[in-house]
């Protein structure tokens, strides 16, 4: 068998979690199978605390080693070459690894074997790959402390793998392995950031989105689409729901007291998100909110808007700077999306000066002067969704069975 290159996917959190493990490295393997779906893959499996990915046409081996990267789950990807028990190929793996490396003035080998049964000790193969270096590379230094390059020899069962190109992956848990979560999605910086930070933590998401239809236009239900899309490699989304939220918030202005607008809508979309939760087996909500970024995010407004939910709501950027969560946005490929300007609800109806310190009695009054109740059910019966068939995990509610690319219509029978 010649040498084949091959992506070694590293995990690390994986190995904490005891008996969970070979649950763990499954969702990762079938997370990592449809991931590369579109790739010339001919085999995902696991090796001795590794996934092994090989290809049926190595020149694709630096887009899937970039796109494995972006998979919950993964800490670290290396191009590697497969090599057989055979010295002498080996050594001519480890040539050909270095070169590929980039710049670099010193390096080390380090050899690993996960069977004992090869008659060289790890030793034996440093100085013997070691050796053949030196003279491939006369210029360069061997350094044992911090050098450059490291090439790594594993010997796993009968094969040997070289690689030092390795790049760090995102980390996390594989999805499908912490539950379901409903996200708050606008079309803002924040909230794809925030739905990202729960997909990485291994959960299964499925956003809901308030759009300002009919008195908008649905260009932000678009842009909510793309954005989940770019998140397509993470594999953390299944399905987006959108909720027509004009005419409520419409309704609202009329009604409540205009400074406590914003937590009135907030309130109402949190209790249409918490149902849709329900209905989907999802245990938390996610939202984009950091501590004290706009006026309806103070610790007041926070508990204002919670009072109306039992399930948690989950905010991974409550200590985050927005500069933070910007540079996380641009390298998911977000940002971009989210500076397409659309008006959504948020733009909608909005009051002039919103209050900043909501005080839970005149929160309640305000929440009275409409029928919420029959709002909830109204906006439930208007939701639409739309499916995306990259999360491996995701399993539609019974009664939303149907797969839809384009908005449908989610509770007709309501
Ligand atoms: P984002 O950038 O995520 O829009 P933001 O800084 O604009 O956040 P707010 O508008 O106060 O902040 O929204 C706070 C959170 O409420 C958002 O992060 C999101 O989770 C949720 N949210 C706001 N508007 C909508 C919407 N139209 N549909 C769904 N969720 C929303
Ligand atoms: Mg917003």
């Amino acid at each position: 068998m010649p040498t084949k290159r091959v992506a070694l996917v590293h995990y690390h959190e994986i190995g904490l979690k005891g008996k969970n493990r070979s649950t763990f490295e499954n969702q990762l393997v079938a997370n990592i199978r449809r991931t590369l779906e579109d790739m010339p893959v001919e085999h995902v499996g696991r090796i001795s605390g590794h996934v092994l990915v090989t290809l049926r046409d190595d020149s694709a081996l630096a887009e899937c080693a970039d796109i494995l990267g972006k998979v919950p789950g993964v800490a670290r990807v290396s191009r590697a070459f497969k090599c057989p028990r055979d010295e002498d190929e080996y050594c001519a793996a480890a040539v050909a690894a270095l070169a590929e490396f980039g710049d670099f003035e010193s390096f080390k080998v380090h050899a690993h074997r996960s069977n004992t049964d090869y008659e060289l000790h790890t030793l034996d193969i440093n100085r013997l790959v070691g050796e053949v270096l030196c003279e491939a590379y006369p210029d360069k230094k061997v350094e044992m402390h911090g050098p450059d390059a490291q090439v790594n020899v594993l010997v796993i069962q009968g094969d040997v793998y070289v690689y030092a190109a390795s790049e760090r992956g995102v980390g996390g848990l594989p999805v499908g392995t912490a539950g379901k979560v409903v996200p708050l999605l606008s079309s803002g910086f924040d909230s794809p950031v925030a739905t990202w930070m729960v997909g990485r933590r291994g959960a299964v998401c499925v956003p809901v989105h308030f759009s300002g239809r009919p008195m908008t236009s649905d260009t932000s239900e678009y842009l909510c689409q793309d954005l989940i899309r770019q998140l397509a490699p993470s594999g953390c989304v299944g399905r987006l729901y959108v909720v027509p939220f004009g005419e409520c918030q419409r309704e609202i202005s009329l009604a409540a007291p205009q400074s406590l607008r914003i937590i009135m809508y907030r309130r109402l979309m949190y209790a249409v998100a918490e149902r849709i939760a329900r209905l989907e087996g999802a245990k938390a909500l996610v939202t984009g909110e950091s501590l004290g970024q706009v006026a309806s995010q103070t610790l007041d407004n926070i508990a204002a808007t919670d009072e109306v939910v039992s399930m948690p709501v989950l905010r991974p950027l409550i200590g985050s700077d927005k500069q933070e969560i910007i540079a996380r946005a641009k390298s998911l490929g977000t940002y971009e999306i989210c500076c397409e300007t659309a008006p959504d609800c948020c733009t909608l109806f909005m009051p002039r000066r919103p209050e900043t310190h909501a005080r839970p009695a005149e929160v309640a009054a305000a929440w009275d002067t409409f029928d919420h109740d029959a709002m909830v059910e109204r906006l439930l019966a208007s939701a639409e969704y739309v499916d995306f068939g990259n999360c491996p995990s995701y399993r539609p509610p019974r009664s939303t069975r149907p797969f839809h690319h384009e908005l449908a219509p989610a509770f007709p029978e309501r």
